[in-house]
């Protein structure tokens, strides 16, 4: 089997994977010398004639290719146009032209949060190549022509089944060997499923999670298919409240169940979480709380129709989406690199244990320097700046130059229906609540601050400003005193916008 050799190796072409090239592009990478390897591609449509023709790349800009000996047993000829998305099949028994749709679309890292929101929309549906890295961070597109000028090798469809990190290997599940000298292990997470826990007719048709495109994409036609239809969301966190509100704007009837007493528990406060639930509710979102989804049962084509409820209660279903929650993808290196909190253990430059390999975004767990401890942080902004400074600390080692500690403030947020919120910082220590948190505002503005030691440490915002957000960043870094919790309550917005 072929084996490749890359100075730069990054394995995993997610929002990590994006950052770290174009970091690798502007420190100076030379062509051939860096190569992302990732599993993802989107899925071809299947020709609508009789010829089983499997398509293992993905072809952007191709005029005449030769496609392997289909079942049928005959030679193929395909000549693919790009223009006019018609394939033109020639054997030895004739000729075809099949209503093929060839989606030339090559699946560089893309900004993965779009996929649980515009992606989902009715109208206006956010798509390949428009959400590309780096346009979630006000940056330029990196359209796959970008990688190709560069010299950066996208090697696409190609799942790493196994890694041997003494001997600075990679191989494929295809069989293909990729040498590095530096590995960049950017595998992200993988949603944790319900027959992972045994659940009852957890793996029938219609019954989604969401990680990767062609997960949305099999969502999106469901969607279609089921239109008025009934929607389960399993799971209250942040992919359960973007769903539920997703699925709410395409028209369904939305229920939602999870366990705890609020949503989006991790995060929110009591306080929080009833304006969102209020929210939710107005809009016609049935939330049932304190209980879990036990068991499906499924119609004569597979397809989940009822959610069986611990509490005894079913509920009819068409589309069921589960968000319960995402695992790191470390298991390819177990033993072999030190791991710390279910994650990849690494420095504050993102070298792991082992010297030649950095990890990077979902998978690391890192010093967080301002709280003196180890963290694993599955968010889109630590994936773009752990790349960055993964990429600056390996290049500066290179040039003799040195680099400063990651130095990182938490950041997250997320948008629905009309909503969007940020959090900076920790969310330690006593809360307090202030501004408008009635849902039925017409323009709703609250907050909420962390206070512990006398000191702020964390604060949320929603429907901020994009003064008032940094605001709110500000005082989660510079964690000014506030010993009078009721004056902070009446002071609300305005004591973070005049620190
Ligand atoms: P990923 O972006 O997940 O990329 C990992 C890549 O590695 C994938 O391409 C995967 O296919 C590939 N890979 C894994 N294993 C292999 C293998 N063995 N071989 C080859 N390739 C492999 N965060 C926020 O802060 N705000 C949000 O609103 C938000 N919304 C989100 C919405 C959704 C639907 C999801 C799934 C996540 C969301 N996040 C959000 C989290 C954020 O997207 C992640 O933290 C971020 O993508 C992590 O980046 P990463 O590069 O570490 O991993």
């Amino acid at each position: 089997m072929a084996e490749k050799s890359f100075k730069y190796v990054i394995l995993g072409g997610g929002v990590a994977a994006g950052y770290a090239a174009r970091e690798f592009a502007k420190q100076g990478v030379q062509p051939g010398e860096l190569a992302i390897i990732s599993k993802e591609a989107k899925k071809q449509n299947s020709p609508s004639n009789n010829f089983s023709v499997q398509f293992s790349i993905i072809l952007f800009s191709c005029s005449a290719v030769f496609i392997g000996t289909p079942s049928s047993g005959c030679s193929l000829f395909l000549i693919l146009s790009k223009l006019t998305s018609t394939v033109i099949v020639a054997s030895s028994s004739g000729i075809y032209i099949t209503s093929l749709i060839i989606a030339a679309i090559v699946v560089a890292p893309y900004e993965r949060p779009a996929l649980s929101k515009a992606y989902l929309f009715p109208e206006g549906a956010a798509r390949l190549p428009g959400f590309h890295v780096c346009v979630g961070s006000g940056g330029e597109r990196l359209l796959p022509e970008w990688y190709k000028e560069k010299g950066i090798e996208l090697i696409l469809s190609a799942e790493i089944v196994k890694a041997n990190l003494p001997a600075n290997t990679l191989v494929s599940a295809t069989g293909e060997t990729f040498k590095y000298q530096i590995l960049i292990i950017a595998t992200g997470s993988t949603v944790i499923k319900l027959s992972d826990f045994g659940v009852q007719g957890a793996d029938a048709k219609n019954i989604f999670y969401l990680r990767e495109i062609d997960d949305a994409d099999k969502l999106v036609e469901a969607i279609k298919a089921k239109k008025n239809g009934k929607a389960v969301i399993v799971g209250g966190g942040y992919i359960g409240l973007e769903l539920g509100a997703a699925l709410k704007i395409n028209n369904l009837d939305v229920s939602m169940v999870y366990p705890e007493p609020w949503c989006m528990p991790r995060l929110f406060t009591s306080g929080i979480a009833a304006f969102y639930e209020g929210y939710y509710a107005n809009k016609g979102i049935k939330i049932i709380k304190g209980t879990v989804a036990v068991g499906f049962t499924s119609n004569s084509n597979g397809e989940v129709k009822e959610v069986q409820l611990k509490d005894g209660r079913v509920l009819e279903a068409d589309i069921v989406v589960v968000g319960v929650g995402g695992r790191p993808l470390t298991a390819l290196f177990k033993g072999q690199v030190e791991e710390e909190k279910g994650g990849i253990k690494t420095d504050a430059f993102f070298k792991t244990s082992v010297p030649t390999v950095y990890a990077v975004g979902d998978v690391a767990t890192f010093p967080l320097k301002l709280y003196n401890e180890l963290r694993r942080v599955e968010h889109v902004d630590h994936a773009r700046k752990s790349a960055e400074q993964a990429v600056k600390a390996i290049k500066g080692l290179e040039k003799g130059q040195s680099v400063d500690e990651y130095d990182y403030l938490p950041y997250f947020y997320s948008r629905s229906f009309d909503l969007a919120w940020q959090f900076y910082g920790d969310n330690v220590g006593d809360t307090v609540l202030f501004g408008d948190n009635n849902p039925q505002s017409p323009k709703p503005k609250f907050g909420s601050y962390w206070i512990k030691d006398g000191k702020v440490v964390g604060a949320f915002l929603e429907g901020g400003s994009a003064e008032e957000n940094q605001a709110i960043a500000k005082v989660a870094k510079l964690q000014p005193k506030a010993e009078n919790l009721d004056a902070l309550t009446k002071e609300g917005l305005a004591f973070a916008c005049k620190i």
